[in-house]
């Protein structure tokens, strides 16, 4: 019997080790860190041999084949090892694909998956059809496919993710846009960055398709460097295209192949210009799949907002408090500030990832009267904004509770206090989700 070994035991890994189990692989599951119990409960239903706390490297060396966790790099020294032996190493999507024949319609890019993902899943959901969601969101893909069944996969997938994968072949590709993020871990090298997003399409096949932001200059230029071989199907805001969506005026065309259809933005569901993007992807995505022109406009029109995302918590004396807490970067907050039509009292700050906060300058000056930071060093932000809004006009805050409370005394009527901090979380919160929980009680405190 083969022998798998599984690196990393949280939601991928432990996914990963039940499908291998499953289809009959000799498995053990180790992790250098501690297993949460949940994920350790589910190892032992299964009867999957694991070890935590440290990585025993005569039980691990001998393995067959490695299934390695997203987040666990490739320069970890136990990865170098099977690396150096010449042990294949893969990602859980690489494994769980090898079982799966149903349709697969994965997205990357930098910003907006899991909207656009979540968005897809409900289209097709809407339209009917068995699909499973999973990636990045929610249960993972390998654990799907060993215990479920689908006819559909819409999957977020990290670049991470991507990096260990060979044959992996979604049927529909998703690149949402590129930017800087996460670039420490390729070596800051945009240009690695950038080719390990793009794996997502190297075994496009002709009848296959690639849904890409024609308006993102990154990937076009990439475009400009490979061949791609399937159905190229490009979004844009900017100029009309002849397969793929475009924006004219105040309604989205699609067309795909020899049909056409339209999508007034103000029947869209979710607001701001990223939206109308993740939105055109979506369509393109469900109009390929063949959903009725009818099912996608009500879906797009009925879907609610993400947690965390532009997500609209309460008005409170007429001032609309949104939580954007999964702003995380510098281009995220870009799009949270340029949809915004009333004065913003602005939440912003955390872990710096190394901002250039210039690109806001404009929004700033024109949209937001008072910037409270929520973080434990907010220098970067003070020299950035304090010639635009005033020093007076910045205040300092380390809770998300005397961020609220301070932006309640500064907010008039008819404002809006928006949290899109564009740094990550990790200074005050476990994460950003606990940052955006944490505004939202606040506010209901108020
Ligand atoms: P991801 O899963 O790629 O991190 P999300 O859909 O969770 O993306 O959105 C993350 C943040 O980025 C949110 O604050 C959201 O407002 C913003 N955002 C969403 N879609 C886009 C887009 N297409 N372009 C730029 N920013 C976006």
């Amino acid at each position: 019997m083969s022998k798998i070994v599984v690196l990393g035991g949280a939601e991928s890994g432990v996914g990963a080790a039940v499908l291998a189990k499953v289809k009959g692989f000799d498995v053990f599951l180790s992790d250098n860190g501690q297993i949460k119990d949940e994920y350790a409960r589910t190892l032992r239903e299964w009867d999957i041999p694991f070890e935590q706390g440290g990585h025993t490297r005569e039980h691990l060396l001998d393995a067959d084949e490695v299934i390695k966790s997203p987040g666990i790099p490739s320069t970890a020294p136990l990865v170098r090892e099977f690396a150096a032996q010449g042990t294949h190493i893969v990602s859980e999507i690489e494994f769980a694909s090898r079982y799966d024949s149903a349709k697969k319609i994965c997205i990357t890019g930098s910003n907006g998956k899991t909207t656009t993902t979540s968005l897809i899943h409900y289209l097709l959901k809407e339209a009917g059809l068995n699909v499973g969601l999973g990636g990045n969101i929610g249960k993972s893909y390998a654990l799907q496919v060993a215990t479920e069944q689908h006819d559909y996969y819409v999957l977020e997938i990290s670049s991470f993710q991507l990096d260990d994968t060979y044959d992996f072949r979604p049927d529909i590709a998703i690149i949402t846009n590129i930017t800087p993020d996460h670039l420490d871990r390729y070596d800051h090298n945009m240009e690695n960055y950038v080719r390990a997003k793009f794996k997502i399409t190297r075994n496009l096949r002709p009848e296959d398709c690639f849904i890409f932001d024609s308006d993102d200059a990154i990937t076009i230029e990439h475009l400009s460097k490979i061949v791609l071989h399937c159905k190229m199907l490009p979004f844009s805001q900017e100029k009309k295209v002849e397969q793929g969506a475009y924006l004219d005026g105040n309604r989205i065309v699609v067309r795909y192949e020899q049909s056409e259809s339209e999508i007034y933005l103000r029947e869209l569901a979710l607001s701001g210009r990223h939206n109308i993007y993740n939105s055109m992807a979506a369509a393109i995505a469900a109009k390929v799949t063949g959903i009725e022109d009818t099912t996608i406009r009500e879906a797009l029109g009925s879907f609610a907002p993400i947690e965390h995302r532009l997500e609209p918590v309460l008005s409170v004396r007429d001032v609309l408090y949104i939580n954007d807490s999964k702003a995380t970067n510098v281009d995220s907050a870009w799009y949270a500030l340029e949809c915004q039509t009333r004065p913003v009292v602005w939440i912003a700050g955390g872990t710096d990832k190394g901002n250039d906060y210039s690109v806001l300058n404009d929004l700033v000056r024109e949209k937001v009267k008072a910037i409270v930071c929520l973080g434990v060093d907010n220098r970067k932000i003070h020299e950035a904004f304090a010639p635009i809004v005033g020093e007076e006009m910045i205040a300092d805050t380390d809770s998300a509770e005397e961020a609220v409370k301070v932006s309640s005394m500064i907010a008039k009527p008819g404002d809006v206090v928006l949290l899109s901090p564009c740094c990550a979380s990790f200074d005050l919160f476990q994460n950003y989700e606990d940052r955006g929980r944490k505004f939202k009680m606040a506010v209901r405190k108020l």
